[in-house]
């Protein structure tokens, strides 16, 4: 536990109080600054133009404990999303825990392909499969309430995040299934399957850096080159799709050809794959039939 210490690197007055100003500058050189603004924020339970508005406001030493204890974890490396509990995607804000893999940008495109698959008129099917946070499921949900969301995960620890989410968000058009890929929707039929499924290579670099060291591996990690997920999934899709039903997979940044050569040798047409804000190559998807 770290005490007011932290502050006296920051060339203050310790003798007068502390404030919302004082606090964040003491942050600075040793967390970005917008992270010190999101622990901060979530520390008082307000958002930005407060703290702009209210910088020479005198903390409780409460308070001031509570923002140093977290600075100390995140100056250790744990994301911000898992400090504040909290991530937005795509026009929602979502619970995380350590349980789930924090909603990440790239993502929303996957959504956003998606979403341009299902009609906002006629009720259509569609199963999430790895659903983690929920937050592509409940995104659908959200915006096609005509829909039928299911949401698949074999993390009963995800689950319970994704419902949550699902409540705070008072979508009702989602149903939670604990299972493995497509093993509990045996039989059941969907217009349009979304999955981000783990596609990391074991013992790939990345996993030593940033937020991805706090992040659940199952999640994460697939064997077969990071592949093995997106195999099997590709595999058993077209078993659970309706005539003309869309596959939607996110991937690995060099993974877009070995999806469309398996999508092809699954009988998929008129693929497309589509690149991320960072120009990658990271959504790939396919019609059945
Ligand atoms: N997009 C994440 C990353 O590379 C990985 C997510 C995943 O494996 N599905 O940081």
């Amino acid at each position: 536990m770290i005490g007011n210490n932290l502050l006296v690197s920051g060339h203050e007055d310790l003798s007068a109080p502390v404030t919302i100003g004082k606090l964040l500058r003491s942050a600075k050189g040793m967390i970005d600054h917008t992270d010190a603004h999101w622990l901060l924020q979530s520390v008082l339970n307000s958002n930005a133009a407060f703290l702009i508005a209210h910088a020479e406001q005198p903390l409780d030493a409460e308070l001031v404990d509570h923002f140093q204890q977290l600075l100390a974890r995140r100056v250790a490396g744990e994301p911000v999303a898992y400090l504040t509990g909290e991530r937005g995607f795509y026009d929602l804000m979502f619970e995380v825990t350590p349980d789930v893999l924090i909603p990440r940008p790239e993502t929303e495109l996957l959504v956003e392909l998606a979403l341009s698959k299902i009609s906002s008129v006629r009720q259509c099917r569609i199963l999430d499969l790895g659903t983690g946070s929920g937050a592509i499921a409940v995104t659908l949900a959200k915006h096609r309430p005509n829909s039928c969301v299911t949401a698949v995960d074999l993390s009963t620890g995800a689950l319970a995040v994704a419902k949550k989410n699902a409540k705070k968000h008072d979508v009702r058009n989602i149903n939670f299934i604990e299972a493995n890929w497509f093993s509990g929707v045996s039989g059941e039929k969907f217009d349009v399957i979304v999955a981000n499924p783990p596609y990391i290579a074991e013992g790939d670099s990345h996993l030593q850096e940033g937020d991805l060291r706090f992040e659940p591996l199952g999640a994460l990690v697939a064997q077969n080159n990071g592949l093995s997920c997106i195999t099997s999934i590709i595999a058993q899709a077209s078993g659970y799709l309706e005539p003309s039903g869309w596959l939607v997979l996110e991937h690995g940044y060099d993974q877009a050809d070995a999806c469309r050569e398996l999508l092809e040798k699954a009988g998929f047409t008129h693929l497309f794959t589509r690149p991320d804000l960072a120009g990658v190559d990271r959504v790939t998807g396919g019609r059945y039939g």
